[in-house]
Formats: structure tokens, C-alpha cells, sequence
């Protein structure tokens, strides 16, 4: 932003927000929540509400949607000085009511304003009470908000601005038809905002309904909070999925991860093999209690929990800001879910890894993924057990040039001196250092050779089938179409993955000559044959 300060001056908290002539009471709650600059979405976002105008805004996760509509939308309120309820937040699901409830609350508290969440799995009763008792905000869930406006529970339920919060995800959940009643019970002089990550045609169908000339943003063209994402792929075999994971938390170390699965039960099993290996995992789904679940996020936030192995509805929108990593244990169902997933990582500035495992048969839908959202894929291969054992051996150096020498250790070492070289003493602190390292499961794990090969060279083909021109333009042969060309020499590199729109890690090993088949890595070059034999 212009108004972004040098980085010498540290900028006054909340300065960034003062160009859009917010309350005095709206300000103070920015500053304490420590906001200096309004993101993408609030900077376009803040003037289109505060203005009255309808919005239809598409955004990804963890951009400040929140503040984005809340601070205008309150700021109307003071305005106005209305009494009742003047904003209604409708979010697809209960962690995400209770989260944007706790960021209005912040955000409204020295403006008096009065926030409720409404959702299931909770007395109604007392929500209804709290609604009546002069909230001013309410943030609910469909289901529950339909039965309290259909019973007639809640009376003169008139809100001024109407929000639709993460609304792909309310229809993918099937809250269409629910939606559409609730507006059956809003006034028809509204205000309508309309948040989404993607804009899928329902959308835009039931934007057309319920929106009057709305002002459309969209910010998900702008690179800005996509390129912090890292985006691997490993190709492995349908058994391998466990110890995939496995291998990479090992190797990443991450310091939170989310791992996506499909189904209840998969979460639970993965979960329980990841404990069983020492990892400080949780589960997150649907059949676990809200409170358990409430408990789960917060040991997450706070770090007690590294893991969380979550369906997609238990973890859409939850706000992490710290998540290292994204794992697609399955590949999801389509590209938003997709998007949805990769956006709990690479918040708020930080950089973030999204990996996802496929295998050879779900080799095509990521493709289809790869295209629709124009992704940059890195193609990785699972480390063996020693590259990870390699890999920490060099965080370990990197840790010990570093570490700071305490008070104390030199008397210590004169002790230890008595009993033993200090050469034999380095060794041994080593050891107890490393001792309780363990990378278990198969040393090599993942597709290897001609099936990689073949797997990689599909993708390829597929592309040159339209998806995106490679440079040579021309149709590569399966590994098992051989040809008269096979008798040039190999010397020809296998063109790098680039060009069929992949990165690929590894760059100490080169691409394996494209010469058909019997092809292996020596260790340190790509040779014809079978086994460990050194070519010709
Ligand atoms: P979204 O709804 O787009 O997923 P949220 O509204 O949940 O995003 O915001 C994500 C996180 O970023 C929250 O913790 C919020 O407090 C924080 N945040 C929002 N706006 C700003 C800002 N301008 N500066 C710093 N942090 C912000
Ligand atoms: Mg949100």
C-alpha cells in the first residue's frame, strides 16, 4: 500500500486505517489487535460497505475477510445508533460462528457493540435470550437460524446488513435451500454482502437472488496470497499413504500441520497411527463433540498439538495464521476444496508447504487441479530413511553453531575431561542428542523408476492434449513405445520437469534420458539395464 510506512519508522498501530474515517471507538480495537495495514480485501472492501452499497467479494481464506465487512458494517451501526439486531453473519459452520464472533467482539468491544453466536449443539434457549437481551451483531450458523426464525423464537429480527460468509462452502455443505428461506424472513431494505475463496456457478445464481447491484471484488487473481504456498506432489501407491505421511513429517518437521482426509474414519485411523509414533496429533471431524473439537483447535493455536488430522468441514476456515503445512492425505474432491485447503497455510505473510499425495490412477486430477488454478506443482520424491537422517544431521550442525555457550558448561567439561577425551565426550553428547531420532517404516516409499516415469510422462501428454503448450510441441512416447530414434545416443536430457509445467526436487539427481525403457539411477547417473551394474 502507499501509505505502508518506511521500515525504519515502526508504523503506529492502526495508522494504515485511518484514510477510511472509521469511528474513534472502531480504531482503538484496530490498534490493540495490532493491524497496521489493511490487507487486499479490506482496503477494497472497507469503502464499498461503509458506503451501503451491496458486495459480492471472492478472497481467500486467511485474508481478513472478518475485519473486511465487520469494521464497516459496525461503523454503520454507530452511525445510525440503531436499536435490535443490525448485522447478521451467516457462516457455514459452528468453529467458524465462534470464531468470527470472537473477532467482532474484539473489534466492536469499546464501540459497545453486542455480538451473539447462534449455532447448534448448544441451548437455544439462552442464545435466544442473549439475541433479545439487545445483541446487535448475530452470527449464526443456516440450520440453527432457520428454526428460530421459522418457530417465530426470535421477533423483529430486522438487520440492516446481511453477511454471507465463506458462501461456497455453505452450498457445497447443502445449505442452499435453507439460505433461501432465511431470506424469505429478512427485510427486503438490506444491505447484502457476499464472501467466497471461489465462485462456482450456485454462487453466482444465488448471488443474482439476493444481491442489488452489488459491487464485485476479486482478489484471487493477485498472486499475493498464493505464492507464499509451496506446492509439492509425491506420487506413491494407494498402501503407502500412512507411511508417506509419516516419512515427510519426519522429514519436514513441521511446526503445525494440517492433514486433510476424506472421510471420519480416515481421520481417526491416521490420527491414531501418528500418536502410536509419538506425534502430538488430534483429530478434528464432525462426530467429535463441539467442545472436544473446541479443544482440539485450541491446543492447535497454542501449540500443545502439532497435528491435526481434519476432514475439510471440520477445518475450513479455521484461523491458524501459523500452520506450516498442508498435507492432502487424498487428493480432495475438487479444485476449490483444494484452494480451501492450501489456504490454511501461507497466512498473513508467512510461507507456507502444501503437499498432496497422489497415485498413479489420481495422477489426472491433479493435473485437472494443476490447470484450473494455474499452479506451479514441484514433483518430490519421499526421502529414504538416511535423507532424512542426513537432513537432520544439518539442522543439528546449524543448531549447534548457534547455540550459545552457557555459564557453567566449562567447568563441566574440565570434569568430563578427567574421564575422557574431549573428543570421545563430543561423541558421546552427539549420541544422547540423537538418540531418540527414529525414522521407522520402509526405507523407500513412493513410485519409483519406469512407473514414475510412466505416471510423470502421462501428465504430459495430457498436457500437450491442450492443457498448456510444452516447448517442443510434440507428443512424447510412452516408455513402452519404442521407436527407430531409440538408437540415438541417450546423451539427450530428458526434458526438465518445467516444461511439462512441474518443478521437481532433487536437482542433484538429472532428469533420466528419455530412451524407453530398462532404465535405473545408479546413484550417480540414469544407465540402461537391470540392477546396480555401472552401463556398457
Ligand atoms: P478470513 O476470514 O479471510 O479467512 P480472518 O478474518 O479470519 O480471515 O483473518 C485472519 C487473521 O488475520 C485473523 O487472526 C485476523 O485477526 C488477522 N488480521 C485481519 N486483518 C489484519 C490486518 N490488517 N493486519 C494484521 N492481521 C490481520
Ligand atoms: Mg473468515
Amino acid at each position: 500500500m502507499s501509505d505502508q510506512p518506511p521500515e525504519s519508522a515502526p508504523a503506529t498501530l492502526g495508522e494504515g486505517f485511518n484514510v477510511f474515517g472509521l469511528k474513534q471507538e472502531l480504531m482503538r480495537a484496530i490498534s490493540e489487535a495490532g493491524f497496521t495495514i489493511p490487507s487486499p480485501i479490506q482496503a477494497l472492501a472497507i469503502p464499498a460497505v461503509l458506503s451501503g452499497r451491496d458486495l459480492i467479494a471472492q478472497a481467500q481464506t486467511g485474508t481478513g475477510k472478518t475485519a473486511a465487512f465487520g469494521l464497516p458494517a459496525m461503523n454503520r451501526i454507530l452511525a445510525g445508533a440503531g436499536n435490535g439486531i443490525e448485522i447478521l453473519v451467516i457462516t457455514p459452520t459452528r468453529e467458524l460462528a465462534a470464531q468470527v464472533s470472537e473477532e467482532l467482539y474484539k473489534l466492536g468491544r469499546y464501540a459497545n457493540v453486542r455480538t451473539v453466536a447462534v449455532y447448534g449443539g448448544q441451548s437455544s434457549r439462552r442464545q435466544v435470550e442473549m439475541v433479545e437481551r439487545g445483541a446487535n451483531v448475530v452470527v449464526a450458523t443456516p440450520g440453527r437460524l432457520l428454526d428460530l426464525l421459522t418457530s417465530g423464537r426470535i421477533r423483529k429480527f430486522q438487520p440492516r446488513t446481511v453477511v454471507l460468509d465463506e458462501a461456497d462452502e455453505m452450498l457445497d455443505m447443502g445449505f442452499a435451500e435453507d439460505i433461501e428461506a432465511i431470506f424469505t424472513h429478512l427485510p427486503a431494505k438490506r444491505q447484502t454482502l457476499l464472501f467466497s475463496a471461489t465462485m462456482p456457478p450456485a454462487i453466482r445464481k444465488l448471488a443474482a437472488r439476493i444481491l442489488t447491484d452489488p459491487q464485485t471484488i476479486d482478489l484471487t487473481s493477485t498472486a499475493e496470497f498464493k505464492t507464499d504456498v509451496e506446492q509439492f506432489f509425491y506420487v506413491i501407491e494407494e498402501s503407502e499413504r500412512a507411511a508417506a505421511v509419516s516419512r515427510l513429517i519426519d522429514s519436514e518437521e513441521p511446526g503445525k500441520a494440517i492433514v486433510f482426509c476424506r472421510t471420519k474414519r480416515e481421520t481417526e485411523a491416521l490420527c491414531t497411527t501418528l500418536v502410536a509414533r509419538g506425534l502430538a496429533a488430534r483429530s478434528l471431524h464432525g462426530d467429535i463433540e463441539q467442545d472436544q473439537r473446541q479443544i482440539a483447535i485450541a491446543a492447535f493455536k497454542k501449540g500443545a498439538i502439532d497435528i491435526l488430522v481434519a476432514t475439510d468441514v471440520a477445518a475450513r476456515g479455521l484461523d491458524v495464521t501459523d500452520v506450516t503445512h498442508v498435507f492432502n492425505y487424498h487428493m480432495p474432491f475438487d479444485q476449490e476444496s483444494y484452494v480451501h485447503r492450501i489456504g490454511r497455510t501461507g497466512r498473513a505473510g508467512r510461507k507456507g508447504k502444501a503437499i498432496t499425495l497422489v497415485t498413479a490412477y489420481e495422477f489426472g486430477k491433479l493435473r485437472r487441479i494443476q490447470h484450473a488454478i494455474k499452479a506451479s506443482f514441484i514433483h518430490g520424491e519421499i526421502p529414504s530413511i538416511a535423507d532424512v537422517h542426513r537432513r537432520h544431521d544439518a539442522k543439528l550442525i546449524k543448531a549447534l553453531c548457534k547455540q550459545t555457550v552457557h555459564d557453567g558448561v566449562v567447568d563441566i567439561l574440565a570434569q568430563i575431561n578427567e574421564e575422557m577425551d574431549i573428543g570421545e565426550a563430543a561423541c558421546k553428547l552427539l549420541s544422547m542428542l540423537i538418540e531418540r531420532r527414529a525414522v521407522s517404516g520402509p526405507d523407500r516409499i513412493g513410485l519409483s523408476g519406469k512407473r514414475l516415469e510412466s505416471v510423470l510422462g502421462r501428465g504430459r501428454r495430457s498436457e500437450n492434449a491442450g492443457y498448456r503448450q510444452s516447448t517442443s510441441g510434440e507428443r512424447r512416447r510412452r516408455p513402452d513405445e519404442r521407436g527407430r530414434d531409440d538408437q540415438r545416443p541417450p546423451a539427450a536430457p530428458r526434458p526438465q520437469g518445467d516444461e511439462a509445467g512441474f518443478r521437481r526436487v532433487r536437482p542433484d539427481r538429472p532428469a533420466r534420458p528419455e530412451t524407453g525403457e530398462g532404465q535405473f539411477w545408479d546413484g550417480k547417473q540414469w544407465v540402461r539395464g537391470r540392477g546396480k551394474r555401472a552401463p556398457g
